[in-house]
């Protein structure tokens, strides 16, 4: 990125320490930017994070770019072990594993039981750590508990170890996002003239939207006009309540930095909120996506998002001089193996 263009968006100097460079790189960045032809919502860009060469089959760039964010905060903060829960449906337990372990990073995986699976094909997810980690029931709550007590276990033997929500979501992890976003904003400028009017991506943490989020909050500080980032959720957890807690975090966290409090749209619908569950349908649109623009998408994430981007064309939500911008996030490669589990 243009120093120039870095230091628009990151106008202190508390800022331009938080988006410094990551210790570790683990995707190929900047990902591709790209611009596509739809039939009724005409140009649209898309994100190309799939191409970052890390994660599950090397398509899981959203998880690298948080990661980057966290590593990056465990180094500054001399923390060297790492707790955190993990669900069924992972594009990151295999690689995060690799990756701490260059950094010498501890990391400690609570495997929660969500989506509800058979033993027998969890044992196979999680085949990679299933030694060190033990597979447990389906709450969140209860693996908080467990992640709390070993945290204050941690405290008490001085051990410097971290405990974060799943996908990590912690602010650092969401910074690292909203470095892509700033890649993404110049390269747009660059290469279409502008940026795009709205962003839609699936959402499940919350983690990335919010780092977005971010992203454009600090581009509206710099001077660019709004950006609409919608979050397609993906769970049955709130979002709507969630990510303002998040965006709260992150402000403290950069503090004595100051920025404006970051916006996001949550689109809810009960189809796409069944947390990796999906239906012929989603099934179809990936088939459609791949055939007609290329791109592989899956039913548990992309396709969610990219049902709601079609919709709001029909809605007359798009506008008509900016186009939307859909944020391929990633792929998850076992959907397929899957399927017969997973399927409603
Ligand atoms: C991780 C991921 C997302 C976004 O997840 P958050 O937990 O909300 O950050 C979206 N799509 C895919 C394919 C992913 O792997």
């Amino acid at each position: 990125m243009h120093d120039s263009f870095r230091d628009e968006y990151l106008n202190s100097l508390e800022l331009r320490r938080a988006f410094s460079a990551p210790p570790l790189t683990l995707g190929k960045w900047p990902t591709p930017l790209e611009c596509i032809n739809h039939p009724s919502l005409g140009r649209v860009l898309v994100k190309r994070d799939d191409l970052a060469g890390f994660g599950g089959e090397s398509r899981s760039g959203v998880k690298a770019r948080k990661l980057e964010g966290l590593f990056m905060h465990m180094q500054s903060n001399g923390l060297n072990t790492l707790r955190m829960p993990l669900g069924n449906i992972t594009n990151l337990g295999p690689a995060l594993m690799a990756e701490a372990g260059k950094l010498g990073i501890d990391v400690h995986l609570d495997l929660v039981n969500d989506p509800p699976l058979p033993k027998t094909t969890r044992q196979d997810i999680h085949s990679a750590y299933t030694d060190i980690a033990k597979l447990h029931g389906p709450s969140y709550i209860s693996a908080a508990i467990r992640l709390w007590s070993s945290l204050l276990h941690d405290r008490l033997k001085s051990k410097r170890s971290i405990c974060v929500p799943p996908s990590p979501a912690h602010p650092s992890a969401i910074i690292g996002m909203a470095r892509g976003y700033l890649e993404m904003a110049q390269c747009a400028k660059e290469k279409f003239g502008g940026l795009p009017g709205a962003i839609y991506l699936a959402s499940a943490s919350g983690t990335s939207v919010a780092g977005l989020a971010l992203g454009e909050a600090l581009g509206r500080a710099a001077g660019d006009p709004p950006v609409r980032i919608i979050a397609v959720q993906v769970v049955p957890e709130p979002l709507r309540l969630w990510l303002p807690i998040l965006f709260t975090w992150t402000q403290r966290y950069l503090r004595p930095a100051r920025i404006p409090f970051p916006k996001c749209e949550v689109v809810a619908w009960p189809k796409h909120t069944i947390y990796g569950r999906f239906t012929k349908a989603h099934e179809t649109i990936c088939a459609r996506v791949e055939t007609d623009f290329g791109l592989i998408i899956d039913p548990i994430y992309g396709a969610k998002a990219w049902d709601v981007m079609e919709h709001s064309a029909l809605n007359g939500q798009i506008s008509s001089s900016r186009p939307p911008l859909f944020w391929h996030c990633g792929f998850t490669p076992t959907w397929r193996a899957l399927a017969e589990e997973l399927r409603v």
